[in-house]
């Protein structure tokens, strides 16, 4: 019988029903520490990436235990005043388009540094430094034009891609920046994409960005953080993993592209911290045959997590209570939403299961539930943290008043 550390999942879907997401607390924090101690010898602040999974209880957790945060809007930095105030003096701002409100937001809030995507923005937000008399620390966000191989919608390093400015134009843009009074380039940043798991790109898009702050120190203009963003990814299949190997190849190859720079060092991992930690536990509804192909229908659907519809992306599925060297048989485990691609995996090899029935989809922990929708009028399920023999309801499950309350009839 599976478990989430200590607990049977059998007991959590009693207690809490299903769809239902789990994460272990104590596997979030051991990928933190790997990463803490991969980067003891340098200063450095881990910026979680905030949109990975949002979670305000999980946000708690990682700024207690010193972390930064990462994130894209002013939603996500409403999370981290809700939850993890004095991290917001850590926290970083990226995304290509920013909007007033939020960058006012951001400002008053009074976070680490913007991670500024265009000339246009930089504009923008030079005039709202000064509307609200708050001088403005940035990042400019280069893109390096380093390939690196990953799922097209998650790789964001190559001048094709809507994410930054060119390399060779920053330059310019920080000479430019330095005549305001009211910007104040503190560091660059960079971000390749998502789900990487090759090292060497972050190694190469990294010595584009030290060759740039040396080219900017020439020009008299010292910065203070480099940011190597995030998206080291992980193994979603049963294959070997060492994570502590991962990590540790990763950090060598950023340390070793901003050696002596003197920088501080910024990193934003999402995916790698929360990822394996969480799995969405799912009851069987039916199961049925179409001709020659079965269908496992479950009550988890492509709104609770829409990765493989979106990203063809591979799960484990596991029975959560297995009968032992039972023989296996192909079937596509689907939710139940209206849509084809509403699966969640195709000619997978299962021992066979029978409605009521428990299924662990694995590896969910990282855009799952913050890319969730009520698309089919569903309301999004409850998350659970695990923590030893210790478990935390860390969001009631939505009711059906919750989806109606901002409608207007
Ligand atoms: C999404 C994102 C991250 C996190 O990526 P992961 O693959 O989850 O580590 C970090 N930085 C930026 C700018 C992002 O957009």
């Amino acid at each position: 019988m599976l478990c989430c550390d200590e607990l049977p999942l059998p007991d959590l879907a009693e207690a809490h029903g299903t769809p239902l997401y789990v994460y272990s607390q104590q596997h979030i924090l051991s990928r933190f520490a790997l990463f803490q101690q991969a980067l003891a010898e340098i200063p450095h602040t881990l910026c979680y990436a905030v949109k990975a999974n949002s979670s305000l209880a999980l946000l708690k957790l990682l700024a207690e235990r010193g972390a930064g945060f990462d994130i894209v809007s002013g939603g996500e930095l409403a999370r981290v005043v809700l939850s993890a105030k004095r991290a917001v003096a850590k926290t970083v701002f990226a995304g290509v388009g920013k909007q007033v409100a939020e960058i006012d937001a951001a400002l008053e809030a009074g976070i680490l540094l913007f991670n500024v995507e265009s000339e246009g923005e930089l504009a923008l937000l030079a005039e709202h430094a000064e509307k609200l008399n708050l001088p403005a620390r940035f990042s400019l966000r280069v893109n390096p034009d380093v390939f690196a191989e990953t799922h097209p919608y998650i790789s964001t390093g190559l001048s094709a891609h809507k994410f930054g400015v060119d390399i060779h134009a920053a330059r310019d843009l920080y000479r430019k920046a330095a005549h305001s009074k009211w910007l104040i380039p503190a560091g660059v940043s960079v971000h390749i994409g998502s789900q990487i798991r090759a090292v060497d790109p972050f190694g190469a898009a990294l010595e584009r960005v030290a060759s740039l702050v040396r080219e900017l120190e020439q020009d008299g203009l010292g910065l203070t953080y480099i940011d190597a963003g995030g998206g080291l990814g992980v193994e979603y299949t049963d294959g070997p993993f060492d994570p502590a190997a991962a990590v540790a190849a990763y950090a060598q190859q950023i340390v070793s592209a901003t050696a002596g720079l003197g920088l501080h060092l910024l990193i934003e991992p999402g995916r790698f911290l929360v990822a394996q930690a969480g799995a969405l536990l799912t009851t069987v509804i039916n199961v049925k045959k179409n001709g020659d192909k079965t269908f496992v229908i479950t009550d988890a659907g492509m709104n609770d997590l829409i990765r493989p519809a979106l990203y063809q992306a591979h799960h484990q599925i596991l029975p959560v209570c297995e009968a032992s060297a039972a023989q296996k048989y192909p079937v596509d485990v689907v939710g139940p939403v209206c849509e084809s691609g509403d699966f969640f995996a195709r000619d997978r090899e299962l021992p066979p299961v029978q409605p009521g029935d428990l299924l662990a989809i694995l590896d969910a922990g990282a855009y799952g539930m913050s890319l969730s929708s009520n698309y089919n009028t569903r309301p999004r399920p409850a998350e659970v943290l695990v923590d030893g023999n210790a478990v935390r309801l860390i969001r009631r499950r939505e009711t059906e008043q919750d989806l109606f309350a901002p409608e207007l009839v």
